[in-house]
């Protein structure tokens, strides 16, 4: 039977993700409930799985503790580690670069995607479907963090034309097709579901639990969180651009109105110094429009700028795996 595994897991078919970033606190338990939900996929559908582990350079133990797993179970772990801390997609990226199975699945270190889970993902990508999103059922997060994501949803929903329920769930199934042409987007920013899903021919959602954080802060800041949204909004589409320009365009027009009405009445009343500060209100309001969209042209010239130096997107140390 292990011989057999072990065999079958040179040429595994189901690959499964994790990106892991200062996460010493939480691997061990990760590891208490991941490998024996894999095993019990493996036995009961027949298929051999392989787990990429992908140290997106902690300061902590982690690098330590998954070179360790490898060591003990070699047949089905791999462990990827990064020089430098290059951010959790990144670090997925470099993991699909190096899964060899026909089916791939990503999901998060901390547990708060429950490995049990991976089933029901791995019993959709069976059925043919290429992409298999995620809507967490009962959202384990602070109130603040659920609207705030919501809110972002929509209006990225409505700017991207990316329909997904909920796209903070990274534990998601893609097919080998989407995960090379993934792999042939050269973008040095990317958010990887919603990339992912601009491919799928044959997406799906289904429902899944989620967990409180088992160990250790999430290691998103607001600052991060609102950044990330960015590069979702800008990393996929250019209207925010266009409603600039359609802002302008408006804003020129009202005003152009204004300053006739004035005229008309300059010569109907004669002068008058009323409203001063209304002027500097509606001024300041418009400085503050401008210094907005000044920032949103910077954003997209950010993004030019960071793709034109081609520089690699992450840098490997070594991998550690069974010769
Ligand atoms: N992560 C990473 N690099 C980073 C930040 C996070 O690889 O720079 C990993 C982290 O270890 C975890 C996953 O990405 O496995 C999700 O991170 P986290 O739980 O902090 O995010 P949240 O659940 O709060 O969105
Ligand atoms: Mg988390």
């Amino acid at each position: 039977m292990t011989l057999n595994l072990a065999t079958l897991a040179s040429n595994p078919e189901l690959s499964i993700v994790i990106p892991v970033y200062n996460e010493e606190d939480g691997l061990q338990a990760l590891f208490d409930r991941l490998y024996p939900a894999l095993d019990e996929i493996a036995s009961k559908r027949h298929l051999a799985y392989e787990i990429i582990f992908v140290n997106d350079g902690s300061k902590d133990r982690s690098a330590g503790i998954l070179g360790k797993q490898v060591d003990l179970r070699p047949d089905v772990t791999r462990a990827v580690l990064f020089q430098n801390n290059f951010g959790q997609h990144m670090a997925i990226m470099a993991g699909f670069e190096y899964a060899r199975g026909q089916f791939i699945i990503t999901l998060d270190a901390d547990l708060q995607n429950p490995p049990e889970e991976i089933d029901a993902l791995t019993n959709e990508l069976l059925k043919g479907h290429d992409y298999v999103g995620t809507v967490r059922a009962d959202r384990r997060d602070s109130f603040f963090r659920k609207f705030a994501s919501r809110a972002m949803n929509h209006l990225r929903q409505k700017i991207t034309r990316i329909t997904m329920t909920d796209q903070g769930c990274m534990l998601r199934g893609y097919s080998r097709r989407i995960v090379d042409l993934v792999r042939q987007c050269n973008e040095s920013n990317t958010f990887i579901p919603a990339l992912a899903y601009t491919f799928a021919a044959n997406p799906t959602e289904i429902n899944v639990r989620h967990e409180e954080r088992f160990a250790g802060e999430s290691k998103y800041s607001l600052y991060q969180l609102i950044r990330l949204n960015f590069d979702l909004v800008t990393g996929f589409s250019v209207m925010p651009l266009q409603i600039f320009s359609i802002l302008g365009m408006s804003l020129a027009l009202v005003a152009g109105s204004l300053f006739i009405y004035l005229l008309v009445r300059r010569f109907l009343l004669g002068a008058e110094v009323e409203g001063v500060f209304t002027l500097f209100a509606l001024t300041f309001f418009l400085i503050g429009v401008m210094l907005f969209g000044l920032g949103l042209l910077g954003e997209y010239i950010g993004r030019i700028y960071q793709q034109v130096r081609e520089r690699p997107r992450y840098a490997v140390q070594t991998v550690l795996e069974k010769k």
